[in-house]
């Protein structure tokens, strides 16, 4: 197990120097166009693939950094830069996971090369779970998979919604229901393969803010995939799911939903960490601002009223971080989430993105509340940590639910 540390390694520093320079170079200045664009910005994506940002190998070789350190490192730098052109670029990296976390070898040899495509021709893939009766109450999904055995094929039919990457991805995957009785347990993971039939983009969301992430419905109707597509395979599915029909028989669902809260613990840091990104990038805007702005003949940093302001910024910021920097080190590390700190670490980045993403507004003045500045973007893209990856409100019942172990609703 590695040491808890808050000293990046010499390996970590020059990964860190990189990403850096390609998210003040390549990202930062691309970010006001698409952000008016709403377009997904395929030039930087394949920008980012020729330098080998955007490649299962890089999101690997941090998602495996045994200090825990690699993932938010790399999303506070991508995110520094942009968070809407970030998510675009690492958007697939999260359905990879989906892919990584429950796929056979050879599921995860297929599907991840064919998420991301080549330098010359770079795909993106979605995570396609939340439904427009189910988004924080995820076990009330209705999209449902039904097995054709006389064919070895899944039929799925239901409708995704807010999907990151939806319909324009080249592989999707997609959450179903199996078994309705067993709620979340019941649920299964699948690939959907490039141009398969019966599945097509529903609306496009035109957003507040990261619009230059493409989100939008998945519609699924009638798709039919290869039993080879199921996530896992087959066998371990039928045993989880007998496991589950036993534990429910004995009134054990409460031992079931926990394990699922585990896994949403680990991943949670990461969106931490992005929020932490915009935070920054916004806080640094402001600073360099209120150093050089002058009013009443001296620059407005003089005053405490803004001083103190940039003070309370840059505390909740680091705080921010350190929380994100705990909760990744211990999901490495395999460390009991026993206060859900991967939920505290989520919750307290993301609120502070959005408080301190105001904060600079306010700071820059009137400039602040234009697009010749990037603050108002910032401020508009802070708003999504707190709603995606689980809501501030649902955080909060997941850390109390923990702290208490009584069933808060
Ligand atoms: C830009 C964007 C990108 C997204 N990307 C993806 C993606 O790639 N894949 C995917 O599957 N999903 C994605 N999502 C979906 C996202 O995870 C959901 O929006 C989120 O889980 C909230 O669900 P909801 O929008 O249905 O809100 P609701 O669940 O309807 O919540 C509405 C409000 O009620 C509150 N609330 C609900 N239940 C409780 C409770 N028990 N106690 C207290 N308050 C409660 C919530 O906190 C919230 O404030 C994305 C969403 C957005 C906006």
């Amino acid at each position: 197990m590695a040491e808890f540390t808050m000293e990046l390694n010499d390996e970590q520093k020059e990964v860190r120097d990189w990403l850096h320079g390609f998210a003040a170079d390549v990202i930062r200045p691309a970010a006001a166009e698409w952000d008016e664009r709403e377009e997904t910005p395929w030039p930087v994506i394949q920008e980012a693939a020729k330098t080998g940002i955007y490649s299962l190998d890089f999101y690997a070789q941090q998602y495996f950094d045994p200090t825990g350190l690699g993932i938010p490192m790399a999303m506070e730098e991508l995110f520094w830069g942009d968070a809407g052109i970030a998510l675009s670029i690492v958007g697939t990296g999260l359905a990879a996971v989906g892919v990584l976390a429950n796929g056979t070898e050879e599921q995860i040899g297929t599907w991840i090369p064919q998420m991301y495509g080549d330098v010359n021709d770079v795909k993106v893939a979605a995570f396609c779970s939340s439904e427009p009766d189910a988004g924080s109450d995820v076990a009330s999904m209705r999209t449902r998979a039904v097995y054709d055995e006389a064919k070895d094929e899944w039929v799925i039919n239901g409708t995704k919604t807010w999907a990151t990457n939806g319909g324009i991805a080249n592989v999707h995957v997609v959450v179903a229901v199996i078994d309705p009785e067993l709620g979340s347990k019941g649920h299964a993971s699948f690939i959907i393969p490039p141009n398969t039939p019966g599945l097509s983009q529903g609306q496009k969301f035109k957003k507040h803010g990261i619009r230059a992430s493409h989100t939008a419905e998945v519609i699924l109707d009638g798709v039919r995939v290869p039993g080879s597509c199921l996530l896992g395979g087959k066998e371990k599915l039928d045993e989880r799911l007998a496991r589950a029909r036993e534990k429910a028989r004995k009134g054990g669902m409460g031992r079931v939903k926990n394990a699922a809260m585990a896994t949403f613990e680990a991943s949670r840091p990461a969106v931490g960490a992005m929020a932490v990104g915009t935070a920054r990038a916004a806080y640094e805007v402001a600073l360099d601002y209120a150093k050089t702005r002058e009013q009443f003949g001296r620059p407005i940093i003089d005053n405490q009223g803004v001083a103190f302001q940039l003070a309370d910024m840059r505390t909740q910021i680091d705080a921010a971080r350190l929380l994100v920097w705990r909760a990744s080190w211990m999901a490495i590390n395999g460390r009991p989430f026993t206060a859900a700190e991967g939920s505290m670490s989520k919750l307290f980045a993301s609120e502070t993105a959005k408080t301190v993403t105001a904060q600079a507004i306010q700071i820059l003045g009137g400039n602040g509340y234009t697009r010749e500045y990037p603050v108002e973007r910032m401020h508009r893209d802070a708003a999504i940590y707190t709603i995606f990856e689980g809501t501030s409100e649902i955080q909060r019942l997941v850390i109390s639910r923990t702290l208490s172990g009584m069933p808060i609703r």
